[in-house]
Parts: structure tokens; C-alpha cells; sequence
């Protein structure tokens, strides 16, 4: 059996080669990043893992209880996101699903939500990113994904708004499925690709818990390492 799934993987090798998550370059069928991309990426370490900043901000409350972020938002895995954004990569869902798989917090989880996102975003782009990744990180440790947890009833974009604004505006955007019931008393892990202020992860988070969920875990692809108007100015 071993042989026989060694052999289709050869042969989907030669027809569909892989491709690295963040250049995409061809690589061997087994990899989801080539040697040269992963000495490249930059992870992200040293930093408060209950608020997820390098100068913890726990003092000014927050709703999930650890926000972990794999790299930082620059680069190779830049590229990589804004490849994931674009196109979908499946490659880039795997690299996250097993880095996400390796954290000691990923054994607790009981359930895996997403970020949502409007109804007319994702007849624009095809598919929600985030749900991709999701998916593939419930499959890596083996926890359902809950998908009609919450929805998104508003788009902004981050850039022509200041802090204040954008906080308000994360308020109106989100909504949670009163309906319901699976994360009652459960430990929720949350999925979305970009850590920025932290402010779209907090709502999602204090939403979950009206869900009545016991604890949530964030975890994203990438944090903003500095924050700016500038380097904001991704649209959720
Ligand atoms: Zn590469
Ligand atoms: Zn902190």
C-alpha cells in the first residue's frame, strides 16, 4: 500500500508538480516550501502569547485568551499570503496546518472557526481564505470546523480609517449565529491570516464567547509587525 502511494504521489509529481507556498517554484510533492523560502522566513518569536505583541497590551482587555501568529508579515511569506489571497494555494493552507499542528495548544482544541466574510466579498473572490486555511488546520489536528458560527455583515477598508474608527467599525461588522449551540463550554481555536491590531480577532473572540464558549485561541498565519496606516491597508 506504502508502494502504491508512493508511486501516485510520483506520478501526480510529474503531472501536477507541487509548488512552494511562498515563491512557487516547483518542489518535491512531500514539501510545501522550498529550502531557500524557509530560511527566508521570518517567525514570529519573543512575544506575549495572551495578546500577541512584542509589548504586551493585556493590560487593555482583550476577549480571546492567546493570540499565536507564525511569522511576520513581510517577505517570502508575504508573498506567500497575498498568493493565498489571490488564488487560493493549498500549499500555503498545509505550511499553516502543520506549524499549527506542532503548537502544544493545538491538543485542547475542540472546535475550529474562521473569520468570516461578507456574502458579496466572497462572490468577488470565489473563496474565503481563512475558511481554506481553517479547513486544513481541523483536518491537521483532527477537530471539527464549525462554519456558521459567525458571519461578516459589513466591508471597510482598514486604510481610511484611524484606530478609533476601525475599532468601531470591526464592532458593526460582525455577527454571530445565535442559532448556534456546538461551542457551548468548548475551547474554540480561531483562524485568520493576518494579526494587524488585533481588533477583527477580539470581536470574532468576544462573539465566540457569546456562543458560550469557554476559551478561544487565535491563530494566524502572520502579524503586522509595525503598525501604520500604511502596512494596514489590507481590506478584511
Ligand atoms: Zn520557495
Ligand atoms: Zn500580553
Amino acid at each position: 500500500m506504502k508502494t502504491l502511494s508512493r508511486i501516485s504521489s510520483f506520478v501526480l509529481d510529474l503531472f501536477f508538480p507541487a509548488r512552494c507556498a511562498l515563491c512557487d517554484r516547483i518542489v518535491k510533492y512531500d514539501e510545501c516550501v522550498c529550502n531557500d523560502c524557509l530560511s527566508k522566513v521570518r517567525y514570529y518569536g519573543n512575544y506575549c502569547k495572551t495578546c500577541g505583541f512584542t509589548v504586551c497590551r493585556c493590560e487593555s482587555n482583550h476577549s480571546y485568551d492567546k493570540a499565536l501568529c507564525m511569522g511576520i508579515y513581510d517577505g517570502v511569506l508575504k508573498e506567500g499570503i497575498l498568493r493565498l489571497k489571490s488564488k487560493m494555494s493549498q500549499q500555503m493552507c498545509r505550511f499553516f496546518a502543520e506549524w499549527v499542528r506542532g503548537l502544544p495548544e493545538a491538543e485542547n482544541i475542540d472546535a475550529v472557526v474562521f473569520v468570516p466574510m461578507t456574502k458579496k466579498r466572497f462572490k468577488q473572490s470565489g473563496f474565503n481564505h481563512s475558511k481554506a486555511l481553517a479547513k486544513y488546520v481541523s483536518s491537521a489536528i483532527d477537530k471539527p470546523l464549525v462554519c456558521n458560527a459567525l458571519v461578516k455583515v459589513k466591508d471597510y477598508t482598514h486604510h481610511k480609517l484611524s484606530a478609533n474608527e476601525r475599532r468601531e467599525y470591526v464592532n458593526e461588522a460582525y455577527e454571530c449565529a445565535a442559532s448556534v449551540k456546538s461551542l457551548s463550554g468548548k475551547t474554540v481555536m480561531l483562524v485568520d491570516d493576518i494579526m494587524t491590531t488585533g481588533a477583527t480577532l477580539n470581536k470574532c473572540a468576544s462573539l465566540i464567547k457569546d456562543l458560550g464558549a469557554k476559551s478561544v485561541i487565535c491563530v494566524c498565519v502572520a502579524k503586522v509587525e509595525k503598525i501604520s496606516t500604511e502596512n494596514t491597508a489590507h481590506t478584511k
